[in-house]
Protein backbone atom coordinates (compact mmCIF):
# COMPACT_ATOMS: atom_id res chain seq x y z
CA UNK A 1 0.00 0.00 0.00
CA UNK A 2 1.23 3.52 -1.06
CA UNK A 3 -0.68 5.42 1.73
CA UNK A 4 -1.16 5.60 5.68
CA UNK A 5 -4.22 7.19 4.28
CA UNK A 6 -5.64 7.08 0.68
CA UNK A 7 -8.38 9.95 1.09
CA UNK A 8 -6.83 12.36 3.06
CA UNK A 9 -3.56 12.16 1.37
CA UNK A 10 -5.31 12.44 -2.25
CA UNK A 11 -7.68 15.36 -2.20
CA UNK A 12 -7.96 17.17 -4.78
CA UNK A 13 -7.57 20.78 -4.46
CA UNK A 14 -10.90 21.47 -4.46
CA UNK A 15 -11.86 19.41 -1.35
CA UNK A 16 -8.82 21.02 0.09
CA UNK A 17 -9.91 23.96 -0.04
CA UNK A 18 -13.52 23.29 1.16
CA UNK A 19 -11.85 21.06 4.08
CA UNK A 20 -9.42 24.16 5.07
CA UNK A 21 -12.28 26.87 5.30
CA UNK A 22 -14.54 24.65 7.16
CA UNK A 23 -11.79 24.03 9.40
CA UNK A 24 -11.11 27.80 9.53
CA UNK A 25 -14.94 28.73 10.29
CA UNK A 26 -14.43 26.28 13.50
CA UNK A 27 -11.60 27.69 14.57
CA UNK A 28 -11.14 31.11 14.03
CA UNK A 29 -14.55 31.80 16.85
CA UNK A 30 -12.45 29.07 19.00
CA UNK A 31 -9.20 31.13 18.90
CA UNK A 32 -11.12 34.68 19.07
CA UNK A 33 -12.91 33.40 21.57
CA UNK A 34 -10.15 32.22 24.36
CA UNK A 35 -7.19 33.82 23.27
CA UNK A 36 -5.98 36.93 24.68
CA UNK A 37 -3.38 37.67 21.91
CA UNK A 38 -5.49 36.18 19.11
CA UNK A 39 -8.51 38.90 20.13
CA UNK A 40 -6.48 41.91 20.61
CA UNK A 41 -4.97 41.51 17.66
CA UNK A 42 -8.13 41.10 15.66
CA UNK A 43 -10.17 43.88 17.59
CA UNK A 44 -7.03 45.77 16.74
CA UNK A 45 -7.41 45.24 12.65
CA UNK A 46 -10.95 45.51 13.10
CA UNK A 47 -11.82 42.43 12.01
CA UNK A 48 -14.48 39.38 13.37
CA UNK A 49 -14.23 36.24 12.56
CA UNK A 50 -17.95 36.32 11.21
CA UNK A 51 -16.34 38.42 8.38
CA UNK A 52 -14.46 35.19 7.09
CA UNK A 53 -16.60 33.58 4.48
CA UNK A 54 -14.06 32.68 2.23
CA UNK A 55 -10.37 31.66 1.88
CA UNK A 56 -9.74 34.74 -0.03
CA UNK A 57 -11.62 36.83 2.75
CA UNK A 58 -8.97 35.06 5.18
CA UNK A 59 -6.20 36.17 3.26
CA UNK A 60 -7.20 39.68 2.41
CA UNK A 61 -8.46 40.51 6.66
CA UNK A 62 -6.68 38.41 8.70
CA UNK A 63 -4.46 40.02 10.33
CA UNK A 64 -0.83 38.65 11.11
CA UNK A 65 0.98 37.92 14.80
CA UNK A 66 4.79 36.98 14.94
CA UNK A 67 7.38 35.95 17.12
CA UNK A 68 7.71 39.47 18.24
CA UNK A 69 4.32 39.99 19.19
CA UNK A 70 4.43 36.83 21.07
CA UNK A 71 7.45 37.48 22.83
CA UNK A 72 6.38 40.88 24.28
CA UNK A 73 2.95 39.28 25.73
CA UNK A 74 4.88 36.56 27.57
CA UNK A 75 7.29 38.90 28.93
CA UNK A 76 4.91 42.03 29.44
CA UNK A 77 2.36 39.99 31.05
CA UNK A 78 4.17 36.90 32.31
CA UNK A 79 1.88 34.28 30.49
CA UNK A 80 4.26 32.13 29.81
CA UNK A 81 1.57 30.54 27.23
CA UNK A 82 2.04 33.88 25.40
CA UNK A 83 -1.52 34.87 24.92
CA UNK A 84 -2.27 31.75 23.23
CA UNK A 85 -3.70 29.10 25.63
CA UNK A 86 -7.11 28.26 24.95
CA UNK A 87 -7.82 25.46 27.07
CA UNK A 88 -8.12 25.14 30.43
CA UNK A 89 -4.56 24.93 31.63
CA UNK A 90 -5.64 21.24 33.00
CA UNK A 91 -5.84 19.94 29.70
CA UNK A 92 -2.01 20.33 28.39
CA UNK A 93 -0.22 17.49 28.94
CA UNK A 94 3.20 18.71 27.66
CA UNK A 95 5.31 21.83 27.48
CA UNK A 96 7.97 21.67 24.58
CA UNK A 97 9.92 24.70 23.34
CA UNK A 98 11.25 25.64 20.37
CA UNK A 99 15.21 24.95 19.90
CA UNK A 100 16.05 29.05 20.66
CA UNK A 101 18.78 28.92 17.95
CA UNK A 102 17.26 32.92 17.01
CA UNK A 103 16.14 33.74 21.03
CA UNK A 104 14.58 32.99 24.00
CA UNK A 105 13.08 29.39 23.15
CA UNK A 106 9.22 29.72 22.41
CA UNK A 107 7.19 27.48 24.85
CA UNK A 108 4.85 25.35 23.15
CA UNK A 109 2.27 23.75 24.93
CA UNK A 110 0.09 20.69 23.49
CA UNK A 111 -1.89 18.19 24.32
CA UNK A 112 -0.94 14.61 23.65
CA UNK A 113 -3.69 13.25 25.57
CA UNK A 114 -6.85 11.12 25.07
CA UNK A 115 -8.55 14.27 23.23
CA UNK A 116 -5.56 13.84 20.39
CA UNK A 117 -2.58 15.50 19.90
CA UNK A 118 -2.67 18.22 16.85
CA UNK A 119 -0.12 16.78 14.81
CA UNK A 120 -0.45 12.92 15.35
CA UNK A 121 -2.28 11.87 12.67
CA UNK A 122 -0.21 14.13 9.72
CA UNK A 123 2.81 12.26 11.75
CA UNK A 124 1.69 8.54 10.89
CA UNK A 125 0.88 9.09 7.14
CA UNK A 126 4.87 11.00 6.87
CA UNK A 127 6.36 7.44 8.79
CA UNK A 128 4.31 5.07 6.70
CA UNK A 129 5.45 7.27 3.62
CA UNK A 130 8.53 6.59 4.38
CA UNK A 131 8.18 3.10 4.41
CA UNK A 132 8.16 2.70 8.37
CA UNK A 133 5.12 -0.22 9.33
CA UNK A 134 3.51 -0.64 12.48
CA UNK A 135 5.21 -3.32 14.13
CA UNK A 136 8.43 -1.93 13.37
CA UNK A 137 11.36 -0.69 15.84
CA UNK A 138 11.96 2.69 15.21
CA UNK A 139 15.34 4.54 16.27
CA UNK A 140 14.28 7.64 17.99
CA UNK A 141 17.54 9.65 18.41
CA UNK A 142 16.21 13.39 20.03
CA UNK A 143 16.93 16.11 22.40
CA UNK A 144 13.63 16.04 25.20
CA UNK A 145 12.87 19.82 24.72
CA UNK A 146 11.07 18.94 21.41
CA UNK A 147 8.42 16.54 22.73
CA UNK A 148 8.01 13.01 22.75
CA UNK A 149 9.07 12.17 19.62
CA UNK A 150 8.43 8.49 20.79
CA UNK A 151 4.90 9.03 21.16
CA UNK A 152 4.50 9.56 18.02
CA UNK A 153 6.16 6.12 17.24
CA UNK A 154 3.97 4.99 19.50
CA UNK A 155 0.80 5.79 17.76
CA UNK A 156 1.79 4.81 14.96
CA UNK A 157 1.75 1.33 16.30
CA UNK A 158 5.43 0.70 16.35
CA UNK A 159 8.14 0.02 18.64
CA UNK A 160 10.59 3.22 19.83
CA UNK A 161 14.10 1.91 20.02
CA UNK A 162 15.66 5.78 22.80
CA UNK A 163 19.13 6.69 22.25
CA UNK A 164 20.08 10.23 23.53
CA UNK A 165 20.87 13.05 21.07
CA UNK A 166 24.03 13.14 21.97
CA UNK A 167 27.25 12.88 20.20
CA UNK A 168 29.31 11.37 23.13
CA UNK A 169 26.34 8.39 22.73
CA UNK A 170 27.12 6.81 19.48
CA UNK A 171 28.95 3.62 20.22
CA UNK A 172 25.70 3.04 22.19
CA UNK A 173 23.95 3.94 18.85
CA UNK A 174 25.83 1.57 17.35
CA UNK A 175 25.16 -1.25 19.87
CA UNK A 176 21.29 -0.62 19.73
CA UNK A 177 21.05 -0.53 16.31
CA UNK A 178 22.54 -4.12 16.00
CA UNK A 179 20.80 -5.51 19.11
CA UNK A 180 17.29 -4.11 18.10
CA UNK A 181 17.31 -3.96 14.14
CA UNK A 182 15.20 -1.05 13.85
CA UNK A 183 14.10 -0.13 10.48
CA UNK A 184 13.74 3.43 10.90
CA UNK A 185 15.64 6.49 12.24
CA UNK A 186 14.79 9.86 13.66
CA UNK A 187 16.49 12.11 13.56
CA UNK A 188 19.92 12.70 12.13
CA UNK A 189 22.03 16.11 11.86
CA UNK A 190 25.33 16.49 10.59
CA UNK A 191 26.73 16.44 14.24
CA UNK A 192 25.12 12.81 14.33
CA UNK A 193 26.35 12.07 11.24
CA UNK A 194 29.91 12.60 12.17
CA UNK A 195 29.58 11.41 15.58
CA UNK A 196 28.31 7.93 13.90
CA UNK A 197 30.51 7.77 11.67
CA UNK A 198 33.40 8.38 14.03
CA UNK A 199 32.08 5.91 16.61
CA UNK A 200 31.80 2.80 13.73
CA UNK A 201 35.73 3.53 13.15
CA UNK A 202 36.78 3.77 17.07
CA UNK A 203 34.13 0.88 18.16
CA UNK A 204 35.05 -1.25 15.39
CA UNK A 205 31.63 -1.65 13.82
CA UNK A 206 30.86 -2.07 10.22
CA UNK A 207 28.48 0.44 9.42
CA UNK A 208 27.37 -1.38 6.52
CA UNK A 209 26.17 -4.29 9.10
CA UNK A 210 24.78 -1.23 11.48
CA UNK A 211 22.61 0.12 9.13
CA UNK A 212 21.79 -3.35 7.40
CA UNK A 213 17.97 -3.07 8.83
CA UNK A 214 17.05 0.58 8.53
CA UNK A 215 15.00 1.32 5.49
CA UNK A 216 14.79 5.40 6.56
CA UNK A 217 16.56 8.07 7.99
CA UNK A 218 15.10 11.35 9.01
CA UNK A 219 17.09 14.46 8.72
CA UNK A 220 15.94 17.05 10.88
CA UNK A 221 17.30 21.10 11.94
CA UNK A 222 20.04 22.15 9.47
CA UNK A 223 20.20 20.98 5.70
CA UNK A 224 23.08 17.97 6.17
CA UNK A 225 26.10 19.49 3.91
CA UNK A 226 27.53 17.81 1.03
CA UNK A 227 30.17 16.06 3.20
CA UNK A 228 27.72 14.64 5.81
CA UNK A 229 25.51 13.87 2.95
CA UNK A 230 28.39 11.88 1.20
CA UNK A 231 28.72 9.90 4.89
CA UNK A 232 25.01 8.78 5.04
CA UNK A 233 24.79 7.69 0.95
CA UNK A 234 27.84 5.30 1.99
CA UNK A 235 25.11 3.66 4.55
CA UNK A 236 23.04 2.95 1.88
CA UNK A 237 19.89 4.03 3.45
CA UNK A 238 17.70 6.93 2.00
CA UNK A 239 17.65 10.03 3.73
CA UNK A 240 14.52 12.03 4.14
CA UNK A 241 14.42 15.62 5.24
CA UNK A 242 12.31 16.63 7.64
CA UNK A 243 11.10 20.45 9.12
CA UNK A 244 8.58 22.01 11.08
CA UNK A 245 6.08 24.56 9.47
CA UNK A 246 6.01 27.55 11.63
CA UNK A 247 5.89 25.92 14.64
CA UNK A 248 1.94 25.09 13.70
CA UNK A 249 2.71 21.37 11.75
CA UNK A 250 5.61 19.42 10.22
CA UNK A 251 6.88 18.33 6.40
CA UNK A 252 8.98 15.51 5.68
CA UNK A 253 9.81 14.81 2.24
CA UNK A 254 8.33 11.64 0.28
CA UNK A 255 9.89 8.57 -1.78
CA UNK A 256 10.06 11.54 -4.74
CA UNK A 257 12.82 13.23 -2.43
CA UNK A 258 12.23 16.67 -4.48
CA UNK A 259 10.15 18.84 -1.62
CA UNK A 260 8.74 18.33 1.81
CA UNK A 261 5.34 17.52 2.42
CA UNK A 262 3.06 19.77 5.06
CA UNK A 263 -0.30 18.67 4.97
CA UNK A 264 -3.32 21.11 4.39
CA UNK A 265 -5.87 19.85 6.36
CA UNK A 266 -4.24 20.69 9.75
CA UNK A 267 -2.27 23.39 8.53
CA UNK A 268 -3.20 26.48 6.05
CA UNK A 269 0.05 28.18 4.49
CA UNK A 270 0.86 31.08 2.69
CA UNK A 271 4.04 31.97 0.81
CA UNK A 272 3.86 35.44 0.80
CA UNK A 273 6.94 38.53 0.34
CA UNK A 274 9.07 38.63 3.50
CA UNK A 275 8.78 42.46 3.23
CA UNK A 276 4.92 42.53 3.04
CA UNK A 277 2.01 40.81 2.25
CA UNK A 278 2.19 39.30 -1.50
CA UNK A 279 2.37 36.38 -2.31
CA UNK A 280 5.24 34.94 -3.73
CA UNK A 281 5.33 32.76 -7.17
CA UNK A 282 5.76 28.97 -7.16
CA UNK A 283 8.22 27.60 -6.15
CA UNK A 284 9.91 31.59 -5.16
CA UNK A 285 11.53 32.32 -2.27
CA UNK A 286 8.59 33.81 0.13
CA UNK A 287 8.44 33.82 4.28
CA UNK A 288 6.24 31.11 5.43
CA UNK A 289 3.07 31.99 7.18
CA UNK A 290 1.19 29.09 8.69
CA UNK A 291 -2.23 29.36 10.41
CA UNK A 292 -2.92 25.85 12.62
CA UNK A 293 -6.47 24.54 11.24
CA UNK A 294 -7.07 21.37 13.86
CA UNK A 295 -4.75 22.46 17.22
CA UNK A 296 -7.41 24.35 19.41
CA UNK A 297 -4.65 24.02 22.77
CA UNK A 298 -2.88 27.09 21.46
CA UNK A 299 -3.94 27.58 17.79
CA UNK A 300 -1.48 30.04 16.04
CA UNK A 301 -3.26 32.14 13.19
CA UNK A 302 -1.44 33.76 10.92
CA UNK A 303 1.72 33.22 12.15
CA UNK A 304 4.75 35.10 10.24
CA UNK A 305 7.16 32.34 11.17
CA UNK A 306 10.33 34.21 9.52
CA UNK A 307 11.21 31.33 7.86
CA UNK A 308 12.24 31.53 4.21
CA UNK A 309 10.91 28.58 1.91
CA UNK A 310 10.24 28.18 -1.23
CA UNK A 311 6.63 26.31 -2.23
CA UNK A 312 4.71 24.37 -5.02
CA UNK A 313 0.83 23.44 -5.01
CA UNK A 314 1.60 21.69 -8.41
CA UNK A 315 0.63 17.56 -7.26
CA UNK A 316 3.71 15.21 -6.77
CA UNK A 317 4.74 12.47 -8.56
CA UNK A 318 4.38 10.55 -5.46
CA UNK A 319 0.18 10.98 -6.06
CA UNK A 320 -0.01 13.33 -2.63
CA UNK A 321 -1.74 16.56 -3.73
CA UNK A 322 -0.75 18.40 -0.45
CA UNK A 323 1.79 21.41 -0.99
CA UNK A 324 5.92 20.50 -0.76
CA UNK A 325 8.08 23.34 0.20
CA UNK A 326 12.24 23.30 0.43
CA UNK A 327 13.70 25.36 3.55
CA UNK A 328 15.66 28.46 2.69
CA UNK A 329 16.79 29.85 5.60
CA UNK A 330 15.35 32.17 8.06
CA UNK A 331 14.40 35.71 7.40
CA UNK A 332 16.62 37.22 10.03
CA UNK A 333 20.07 35.26 8.66
CA UNK A 334 20.17 37.57 5.60
CA UNK A 335 22.78 39.69 5.19
CA UNK A 336 23.19 42.49 2.17
CA UNK A 337 26.76 42.62 0.87
CA UNK A 338 26.90 45.55 -2.24
CA UNK A 339 23.33 45.53 -2.58
CA UNK A 340 23.24 41.59 -2.87
CA UNK A 341 21.21 39.13 -0.14
CA UNK A 342 23.02 36.66 0.95
CA UNK A 343 21.75 33.87 3.13
CA UNK A 344 23.77 31.21 5.42
CA UNK A 345 22.92 28.64 2.27
CA UNK A 346 24.60 30.17 -0.06
CA UNK A 347 28.33 29.77 0.70
CA UNK A 348 27.63 26.41 2.90
CA UNK A 349 28.92 24.43 -0.38
CA UNK A 350 31.86 26.64 -0.38
CA UNK A 351 32.84 26.58 3.23
CA UNK A 352 32.21 22.84 3.54
CA UNK A 353 34.14 21.76 0.65
CA UNK A 354 37.19 22.27 2.16
CA UNK A 355 38.73 19.39 3.76
CA UNK A 356 39.43 20.73 7.46
CA UNK A 357 35.42 22.75 7.84
CA UNK A 358 34.13 19.60 6.71
CA UNK A 359 31.68 19.73 9.14
CA UNK A 360 29.94 23.23 7.61
CA UNK A 361 30.19 25.02 10.79
CA UNK A 362 30.09 28.84 10.18
CA UNK A 363 28.81 31.71 10.85
CA UNK A 364 28.15 35.22 8.89
CA UNK A 365 29.33 38.03 10.93
CA UNK A 366 26.83 40.82 10.66
CA UNK A 367 27.84 44.33 11.68
CA UNK A 368 25.10 45.90 10.35
CA UNK A 369 22.44 44.52 7.71
CA UNK A 370 24.42 45.69 4.91
CA UNK A 371 27.83 45.64 4.54
CA UNK A 372 30.54 46.10 1.94
CA UNK A 373 32.04 42.93 2.40
CA UNK A 374 31.08 39.63 3.74
CA UNK A 375 32.61 38.57 7.09
CA UNK A 376 32.51 34.88 7.97
CA UNK A 377 33.64 32.98 11.23
CA UNK A 378 34.52 29.28 9.97
CA UNK A 379 34.81 26.14 12.48
CA UNK A 380 38.30 23.82 11.86
CA UNK A 381 38.56 19.93 12.55
CA UNK A 382 41.29 18.81 14.77
CA UNK A 383 44.92 18.76 13.66
CA UNK A 384 44.84 21.63 11.43
CA UNK A 385 46.14 24.36 13.80
CA UNK A 386 49.90 24.54 12.53
CA UNK A 387 48.58 25.49 8.68
CA UNK A 388 45.43 27.92 9.39
CA UNK A 389 47.24 30.14 7.19
CA UNK A 390 46.48 28.13 4.37
CA UNK A 391 43.43 27.10 5.39
CA UNK A 392 41.80 30.19 5.37
CA UNK A 393 42.86 30.90 2.15
CA UNK A 394 41.56 27.85 0.97
CA UNK A 395 38.05 28.80 2.49
CA UNK A 396 38.75 32.70 0.92
CA UNK A 397 39.10 31.01 -2.64
CA UNK A 398 35.84 28.77 -2.09
CA UNK A 399 33.83 31.33 -1.68
CA UNK A 400 35.05 33.66 -4.09
CA UNK A 401 34.87 31.12 -6.75
CA UNK A 402 31.44 30.74 -5.59
CA UNK A 403 29.52 34.40 -5.21
CA UNK A 404 32.70 36.10 -6.78
CA UNK A 405 33.43 37.96 -3.93
CA UNK A 406 35.97 37.16 -1.59
CA UNK A 407 35.06 37.39 1.53
CA UNK A 408 36.92 37.83 5.50
CA UNK A 409 37.54 34.65 7.29
CA UNK A 410 38.16 34.19 10.95
CA UNK A 411 38.99 31.03 11.73
CA UNK A 412 37.55 29.09 14.74
CA UNK A 413 37.86 25.83 16.45
CA UNK A 414 34.62 23.51 15.55
CA UNK A 415 33.95 23.07 19.54
CA UNK A 416 33.67 26.55 20.17
CA UNK A 417 31.25 26.82 17.43
CA UNK A 418 29.46 23.87 18.59
CA UNK A 419 28.81 25.33 22.24
CA UNK A 420 26.52 27.86 20.51
CA UNK A 421 24.02 25.11 19.42
CA UNK A 422 20.70 23.83 21.01
CA UNK A 423 22.62 21.42 19.43
CA UNK A 424 21.22 20.25 16.39
CA UNK A 425 22.09 23.48 15.04
CA UNK A 426 24.10 26.61 15.57
CA UNK A 427 23.18 30.64 15.26
CA UNK A 428 24.23 31.10 11.47
CA UNK A 429 24.67 34.83 12.06
CA UNK A 430 26.08 36.24 14.40
CA UNK A 431 26.79 39.68 15.53
CA UNK A 432 30.50 40.31 16.00
ZN1 LIG B 1 5.38 13.49 -2.97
Amino acid sequence: MTYFDEVAETRSRADLDAMQLERLGLMLPHAYEHSPIVRATWEEAGVHPRDIRSLADFTERAPFIDKETLRHWREDRRDPYAGLLCVPVDDVTTILSSSGTTGEPTLQPQDWGASGGPVRAGLSRDLWMMGMRPGDRVMVVIFTFRGPAFGMVQQFGAVPVLCDYDAGDMIRFCELSLEFRPTGLYSLSSMIVHAIAEACEQGGFDPTDVFSSYRAMVQAGEPLGARARGIVDGWGVPLFEHTGVGDVGTAFECPEHDGLHFWEDDTLVENLDPEGTEPVGDRERGELVATALVNRTTPLIRYRSGDIVRLTRVPCPCGRTHSKLWPVGRKGDGVEIQGRKILPIDVWPAIESVDECSRGLFQIVREAPQMDRLRLRVGYGPGCADRLGAVRDDVMAAVADLLDAVPEVELVPDADLLKLGPPHKIPRVAPR
